[in-house]
Order: C-alpha cells, then structure tokens, then sequence
C-alpha cells in the first residue's frame, strides 16, 4: 500500500502486511530460527544481498519486519529496525553510529536507565555524555564540542513530562554536525511525529504503548535508510534480537493505538485537571494543563498532552508512599503505557539509581508521584486516590 496516500489510523491497521500463500487474514507468526533456499546459488545470492529474503532470524523475521514497516509507516520513517527492548534500541544507536572518543549532549531528564547506559556503561567506551535542561536550547548549543555526533532527549520527560522543543533541538544539533534522536515513548507516532519536526532518528520502548497491554517487552529505531544501515548492522551481528512472538504481539497493539493514546489522554487530563483542585496537592505536572509550563509549545507538538501526569504531595515522601499503599485499584508498578492505571513514586524507584542530587538538578523531589493514566473510569481513579489522600 502506498502509505502517503492514507491516514495514521488506516496505517496502524494495515501498513506492513505481507500475506504467505495461504491468504490469511491476520499477520501470521514466524517462529522458526532459520529460512531455506531453493538451490546453493539461491542461498549464495542471497547471502550477498543481491537477492531479498530471510536467512536467518538473528537479523530478518517475516513478523518482525512486518512490525518494522508499519512502526515506519506511523513515524513517516524510511526505514525501522526493532529491538528485544528500548534500553537494547538505545545502544544500538550508539554502536551502530557513535564510536569512541564522541561525544553526547543529552538531556537531563531522561529514563533511569538511559542515564546508567550513558555515564557508566559507554563512558567505560569512550563515549562521552553531557547533560543539560529539556527546556533550554541554549544549554544544549552551549555543550556542543567539536567531537559531539549526537543529541539525544525525551518529550515529554519522564516523569516530569516537561516538553522540549524538538525543531528548536533539531536546528543546534544540525548546525553542529551532530543528529537528534528523540526517545518518543511517551507519545508515540499517534501524538508526535519527532522526524517531521526535524529529528533524525526516533527510538522505541515498544513495551509502552505500542504493545499498550503490559506483555511483552520491544523497541525500535527509525530514520533514514543511510542512518538505519549502521543500527542495522549491529543488530545483525550482535543480535540483540526482537522475537517474532512479540513482534506479533506489538504489531497487534498498533492497530489500536490512535484509539488508546486518545483515551489515556482524555482520562490522564481529567485526573490533571482534578488533582490541581486538591488541597493535598502542591503541584501538577501534565502538558495538557494550561499550568505547565510548556503548555503552548506542548499543544503545537503534540496532538494531546498524552497518558502520563505527575504531581507533588505537600506532605513528601511519606505522604506519597501513603497515597500509594492506600489504593486498591491502581497498579503499584513502574511500568506505564498499560490499558491498567499505574502509579509509582519515582524517587525510590524508575529514579533511585540516581545520586540525590542528580535527582533534584531532575526536579524529582520525594514528594513526587507518577501516574501513567490507563483505560478504566477516571471516577473510579479518583475514588482510589482519594481514600490515601484524604486518610
Ligand atoms: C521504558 C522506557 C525505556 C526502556 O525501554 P525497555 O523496553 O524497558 O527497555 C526507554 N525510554 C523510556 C522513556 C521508557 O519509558
């Protein structure tokens, strides 16, 4: 199908699809380690690349690529290259494009674990990162040196869901030689499309709300077809491979996305926007709110505030721990993106591998509490919290 003729929703459903010979309606899975060739010169030329086709499932699965080419189609991206996780997509940009003696300006509110890959994983590799402000471009031209190849933030940050301006990110990285890759998990392609405000790579943690069911786990990279050949070729040789069960799985979850993202959004505004009324509550962070202070450059970037708000407990950490061991309903888990409503306390979670005062250069104070909003009644949601806020 030819994806520039159609709609995100009509891409989510259908984008990607290869049938077998037997015509089935669903994407078939895969599971097979290996694929044969019909004679010694069939297996030969395709060895060498002249021909197209499997060979061996470490670097091409039928259901893996049928998942890369309809995340593609959602982003508007050349080409796609999955991963078994995000945190295994976020290396393979570094490998497949960086190598040592380089140098990363980053933002400084970024995933937990992102931050750990950055500073004590490929700093022993020679790669060298830089931290600074989301939301000040000026921080980020400032930290440029005559070695920085990349730029690397999230939008909105987690949990904090402050919102970069990505063509802004994109304009001073360009100027320096360097590509910006945007981690797009929060909103994913139904609420941001990051290539189209000037990005060169988008990455993935499919396990959020692409799969949106809390299954499996998955991550992409995508952008050009010259960027994605270096990706690519680590993936083939250091095989830190995406299944084609979970493939299946993700591609599965795609098809409702647009509908997903538009009712997390709808129930995340609405606990926004109520939590903001409580005494209890010293602030809320959500896009979505004309309070946030990105709100406007949030609205032209994003098609809604997205699935995730945070707020701040006068009372700190023990106030928060007691709002969270209260609930009944909602999940006490760090993951989000999940049609089940969860609620974390970053400080002592997603958070804690950071020293206290990265957390508070982050914002992340003790008092902090993360919802990722999921798909159940937003008066059942509030009920939950109330018993802990009021008790
Ligand atoms: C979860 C997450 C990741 C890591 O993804 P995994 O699939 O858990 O490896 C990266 N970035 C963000 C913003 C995330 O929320």
């Amino acid at each position: 199908m030819d994806n520039d003729e159609y709609d995100i929703e009509t891409l989510a459903v259908r984008a990607g699809t290869v049938r077998s010979q037997f015509n089935e309606h669903s994407e078939a899975i895969f599971l097979t380690s290996s694929f044969m060739f019909s004679s010694a010169a069939e297996a030969a030329a395709r060895f060498k690349g002249e021909q197209p086709g499997p060979i061996y499932a470490r670097f091409a699965n039928p259901t893996v690529n049928m998942m890369e080419a309809r995340l593609a189609a959602l982003e508007g991206a050349e080409r796609c290259v999955a991963f078994a996780s995000g945190m295994a997509s976020i290396l393979a940009t570094v490998m497949g494009l960086m190598k040592a003696g380089e140098h990363v300006v980053a933002s400084r509110s970024i995933f937990g674990s992102t931050v750990q890959l950055f500073s004590n994983i490929l700093g022993r590799f020679g790669v060298e990162t830089t931290y600074v402000s989301p939301t000040d471009p000026a921080e980020w031209r400032a930290a440029v040196k005559p070695n920085t190849r990349l730029f690397f933030v999230e939008s909105p940050s987690n949990p904090l869901t402050e919102v970069s301006d990505i063509r802004a990110l994109a304009d001073i990285a360009h100027e320096a030689g360097a590509w910006l890759a945007v981690d797009n998990c929060f909103c994913s392609p139904a609420l941001q499309k990051p290539l189209e405000l000037g990005a060169d790579i988008v990455i993935h943690s499919a396990t959020k709300y692409l799969d949106g069911q809390g299954r499996v786990l998955g991550g992409a990279v995508l952008g050009s077809k010259e960027l994605m050949e270096g990706v690519f070729t680590f993936l083939r040789t250091a095989g830190p491979t995406l299944s084609a069960f979970n493939a299946w799985v993700i591609l599965k979850g795609m098809e409702t996305l647009s509908l997903r993202m538009e009712a997390h959004s709808k129930n995340a505004l609405a606990l926004a926007q109520w939590l903001e009324a409580q005494p209890q509550v010293a602030r809320v962070w959500y896009p979505g709110l004309p309070s946030h202070p990105q709100h406007e450059l949030a609205m032209r970037q994003q098609k809604t505030g997205g699935g995730i708000v945070s707020f701040e407990l006068k009372g700190g950490k023990d106030a928060a721990w007691k709002l969270i061991d209260a609930t009944k309903l909602l999940s006490i888990t760090a993951n989000l993106g999940d049609t089940k409503s969860t609620i974390t306390h970053p400080a002592s979670t997603t958070h804690s591998r950071m020293t206290a005062e990265q957390r508070a250069a982050a914002g992340i104070s003790d008092g902090l509490v993360r919802i990722a909003a999921g798909l159940e009644s937003v008066a059942d949601i509030q009920t939950d919290l109330t018993r802990g806020l009021a008790g």
